[in-house]
């Protein structure tokens, strides 16, 4: 079987030309026509000779996933996509449009192994990891078949993209220099892997880091996000701490507002000691629900925002979008791996 091209970093394709003999800058050529050009055929390169492109298409291909279902929310036109990977796995994608432009929200991972008990995505485990070419994948899938650009990508899909470290990196960093997403219009979210925090903050990127909270006591957190007891709650605000002097990119929190869990006015009082003179932000995401668990939504968001707000924390509501077409993560997804097992 041939390999594939797509995922190739920029030093990866001048090293392939320079073994085929050719000049090194041959190789910026060859990721432009890949990432910015989009070709989808090695003949489409036009500045190669017949015979590098034939020597191209002889050694590898330029494979792409499929897109296999596509489902549309009527009223807000979020939009969600069940893509087929080569081994035939599935992830999903969701494009959202927001006053800034389109926002993709990509997968790292084929399922996932923290096991946060509110999120359908972690529920059957994960399978295997991600390249940085099916995470890439999933933008240029979505821009061809609705032929728009993507502004801001956000690493919140299924997985987490921080036990998945140097393919999700190398994505970002083709993202950036081969899709043009500015760096800023990254946002990569994490349940809390602290050694991937302190050496994301070595790598100077400028992308936006959200770190999920759901419970600022730690033995609430412990039972809402089982990862909670392999890093310590203080240690992680330290690690975040680290990050915001090292990047000077201010964290953003996400706390999913879950009905008599930590939506108390104690859990207030806490968010207010623990943000209160910081420049990180909250923002305050309504529960999907899903089937698996009796958690409920809360019905306290607005009062949550308004004190928060009062006492001066930096805190926004997330608009909750696609309700009507099972939005919540990898609720497709598992639905499609249900399916096949009742065929
Ligand atoms: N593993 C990473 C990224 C994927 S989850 C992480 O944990 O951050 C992306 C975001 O969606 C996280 O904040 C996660 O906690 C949240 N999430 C997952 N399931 C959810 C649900 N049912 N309702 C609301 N938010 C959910």
């Amino acid at each position: 079987m041939k390999e594939n091209i797509f995922g190739r970093d920029i030093h990866e394709c001048e090293a392939l030309m320079v073994r085929f003999g050719e000049a090194r800058y041959r190789g910026k050529q060859l990721f432009q026509w890949i990432y910015e050009k989009k070709c989808e055929d090695f003949n489409e390169m036009t500045n190669f000779s017949s015979s590098l492109r034939k020597k191209l298409s002889d050694q590898y291909d330029l494979f792409h996933s499929k897109i296999e279902t596509t489902q549309a929310d009527p009223h807000d036109g979020t939009k969600k996509y069940l893509i087929e990977l080569e081994d035939h796995q599935y992830i999903e994608a969701v494009l959202m449009h927001y006053g800034h432009g389109a926002s993709l929200c990509v997968s790292t991972q084929v399922g996932c192994n923290m096991g946060c008990k509110f999120c359908a995505s972690t529920k059957g485990g994960k399978i295997r990891d991600l390249s940085a070419g099916e995470i890439l994948d999933q933008i240029y899938l979505v821009e061809k078949k609705e032929k728009l650009r993507i502004s801001n990508v956000v690493i919140m899909g299924i997985g987490e993209p921080l036990e998945n470290y140097h393919e999700v990196v190398k994505f970002i960093r083709i993202a950036n220099s081969g899709f043009g997403i500015g760096q800023r219009k990254i946002s990569l979210s994490t349940c809390g892997i602290i050694p991937g925090i302190e050496a994301l903050a070595e790598e100077d990127l400028q992308i936006n880091l959200a770190i999920s909270l759901h419970s600022v006591f730690p033995d609430r957190r412990k039972t809402l996000m089982p990862i909670a007891k392999r890093y310590d709650f203080e240690l992680l605000m330290d690690a975040c701490k680290a990050y915001f002097t090292k990047t000077g990119r201010r964290i953003t929190y996400e706390y999913a507002l879950i009905d008599g869990y930590n939506d108390r006015d104690e859990d207030i009082v806490e968010l207010i000691r623990l943000l209160k003179g910081s420049q990180n932000h909250l923002n305050l995401i309504g529960l999907n629900e899903i089937q698996e668990t009796s958690l409920k939504e809360s019905t306290r968001m607005n009062y949550f925002l308004g004190e928060l707000a009062r006492q001066g924390i930096n805190v926004t509501m997330r608009r909750k979008m696609g309700r009507e077409i099972d939005a919540a993560c990898g609720q497709l997804r598992k639905k499609r791996y249900e399916d096949k097992v009742s065929v």
